[in-house]
C-alpha cells in the first residue's frame, strides 16, 4: 500500500524550488541537469536569497535516487535541515556557490 498524501503536518515551508531541466549542450544520451531557477529560500516568507541546498528523499514516496531539493538562506538552514533529519529524510546539505 503506498500513501501518496501529504506528511501529517505538512512542511514548513512557502514554497517548492522551481526547477527546470536542462540538456548540456550537443548531448543527447547524458541525463538533463537538474537547474535551479528561483534560488530563494524555501522556508515559508521568507525572501532570503538561499545560500544551501538540502537534498531529501521519503523513502516512502519516493525511490531510493530520487532527490527533492529545498533551498535555504543561512537563517533557515538549521530549522529546515532539523525537520528533514528528524524524519530521517535529509541526504545533503550542499552549500551553493
Ligand atoms: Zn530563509
Amino acid at each position: 500500500m503506498v500513501n501518496i498524501s501529504a506528511l501529517p503536518g505538512g512542511f514548513p515551508r512557502g514554497r517548492p524550488a522551481r526547477h527546470t531541466f536542462t540538456e548540456p549542450a550537443g548531448s543527447v544520451f547524458c541525463c538533463p541537469r537538474l537547474t535551479v531557477v528561483d534560488p530563494i529560500c524555501s522556508s515559508k516568507g521568507c525572501r532570503n536569497d538561499a545560500t544551501w541546498e538540502l537534498h531529501w528523499n521519503n523513502p516512502k514516496l519516493h525511490t531510493p535516487e530520487r532527490r527533492k531539493i529545498w533551498l535555504a538562506c543561512d537563517e533557515h538552514r538549521a530549522s529546515l535541515s532539523a525537520f528533514l533529519e528528524a524524519r530521517g529524510f535529509l541526504r545533503e546539505t550542499v552549500a551553493r556557490t
